[in-house]
């Protein structure tokens, strides 16, 4: 079996088709606030500000919800594989704390919009495991379950797990959940355009003006506001963004395969050992997909067939999927000190914020991001923005562990 290179368009949350709904900006208009990017971030920081009594404006270069977040496995969850027993040590408890009541306050967050919207987006909450099948490793699965319990997040460490394969341990986070980000963007556009707010499609922002007030052009119009979010997954205007940013985060590909399971296996579950990956079952209609991903690499380092292939044999070997019908890739980037970069744009910048660095769990860091920016926005700086700021010191010096690490494999 050989799989053709992938890319979002093979992704099984678009299997019903993703065509532009919203015009493109023909005008030059003025707002409150001009969001650059329709991916999960964008529109979650446009709905929660447009929340704020804020006039606020979408523009997106393509159509919504297109890029990594159409590409994502679709779990919303606080556990972050096994990030907390490492930063308690890297940032100290007081930081972590606040880490963790803001990815719980994030959580709650989309819970109630969903809830309170009435959001058709599969929403289900599921227990989510980080499992290891390595007996070395029983020792840091315990104590990372005790870091994070220690923080009050709903973390213990167990043994029994409904994996067909056999498993030295896993930390569990109990009622995360699994939903469908490409509808749950959709929803959240058509809640953000109106009443003096904007959503564009097709319109692709090309020059930014970082002053008061500031002002994003596209090739047919301009968008006049008080501040500007650049939510485009990694900064890429003006140009030295990207470069500069390259200093403070680094790209990973990834890719997913689903089709259709007899497993009736429940939950989530990722792990950090080789050769074992994240594993998504998925109720649809009669039918049940499993969607398993992992095998991520630096972009443009590796050929994704073969990575693609192992997957698919890892899902017909363990959960009997015999037929392949959706395979895709994605990229997101990750701080090298693994805490997402939310804030100004540059240090000196006016107006200009961003969020970026969401390490693989946008899901759930984009409701984290609007949080900290409609403080931002509103004159509040708080401890959780200062440990998510955008140009702190932390991201470069930890390069050179991020450089082993990547070699060890
Ligand atoms: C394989 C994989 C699996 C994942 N699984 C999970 C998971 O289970 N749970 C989880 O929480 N996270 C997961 N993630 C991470 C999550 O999907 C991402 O962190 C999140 O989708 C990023 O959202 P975003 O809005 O920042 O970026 P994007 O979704 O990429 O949105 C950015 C948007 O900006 C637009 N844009 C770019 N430049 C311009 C411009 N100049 N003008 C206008 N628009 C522009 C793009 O077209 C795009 O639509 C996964 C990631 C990968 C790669």
């Amino acid at each position: 079996m050989k799989y053709p290179f992938p890319d979002n368009s093979g992704s099984y949350w678009l299997k019903d088709g993703m065509d532009p709904i919203y015009a493109p900006l023909n005008d030059d208009i003025e707002v409150d606030v001009v969001v650059v990017g329709a991916g999960i971030a964008g529109l979650t920081i446009a709905h929660v500000l447009k929340q704020t009594g804020r006039r606020v404006a979408v523009l997106e270069r393509r159509t919504i919800a297109g890029g990594t977040t159409s590409g994502t496995t679709g779990k919303v969850t606080a556990q972050h594989g096994l990030a907390y027993g490492e930063l308690v040590k890297q940032f100290g408890q007081e930081s972590m704390q606040l880490y963790a009541d803001v990815y719980m306050q994030a959580m709650q967050d989309i819970e109630s919009l969903i809830e309170t919207e009435s959001i058709d987006c599969k929403w289900s909450q599921q227990d989510n495991y980080v499992y290891t099948t390595d007996a070395d490793r029983i020792q840091q699965f315990k104590d990372e379950a005790e870091a994070a319990a220690k923080l009050g997040l709903p973390a213990s460490f167990e043994t029994d797990l409904q994996l067909p394969f056999e498993v030295q341990g896993a930390v569990k986070f109990a009622d995360q959940a699994r939903f469908n980000s490409y509808r749950y963007c959709q929803e959240l556009a058509k809640r953000i355009d109106g009443d003096g707010s904007y959503v564009f499609e097709q319109s692709k922002a090309i020059g930014f003006k970082d002053s008061s007030p500031t002002k994003v052009t596209t090739e047919h119009g301009s968008v006049t506001a008080k501040h500007i979010v650049v939510a485009t997954l990694v900064p890429t205007l003006p140009l030295i963004g990207r470069v500069s940013y390259g200093l403070f985060e680094s790209p990973q590909t990834s890719y997913i395969v689903a089709g259709k399971t007899d497993s009736t296996l429940q939950g989530m579950y990722i792990s950090p050992d080789k050769n074992h990956y994240s594993i998504l079952p998925v109720q649809d209609g009669d039918a049940r997909y499993m969607l398993i991903g992992g095998n991520g690499h630096l972009p443009g380092t590796k050929r994704s067939q073969p990575r693609l292939q192992k997957l698919a044999e890892y899902a017909a070997q363990w959960f009997n999927v015999k037929d392949v019908e959706y395979q895709w890739g994605a990229m997101d980037y990750t701080a090298y000190d693994k805490l997402p970069l939310i804030g100004k744009l540059y240090p000196w910048s006016k107006n200009m914020y961003t969020a970026t660095g969401f390490k693989k769990w946008g899901l759930s860091t984009s409701m984290v991001a609007a949080i900290v920016l409609r403080d931002l926005l509103d004159g509040k700086s708080t401890p959780t923005s200062h440990l998510f700021r955008t140009h702190r010191v932390s991201a470069p010096l930890a390069i050179p562990k991020t450089i082993i690490n990547t070699f060890k494999g």
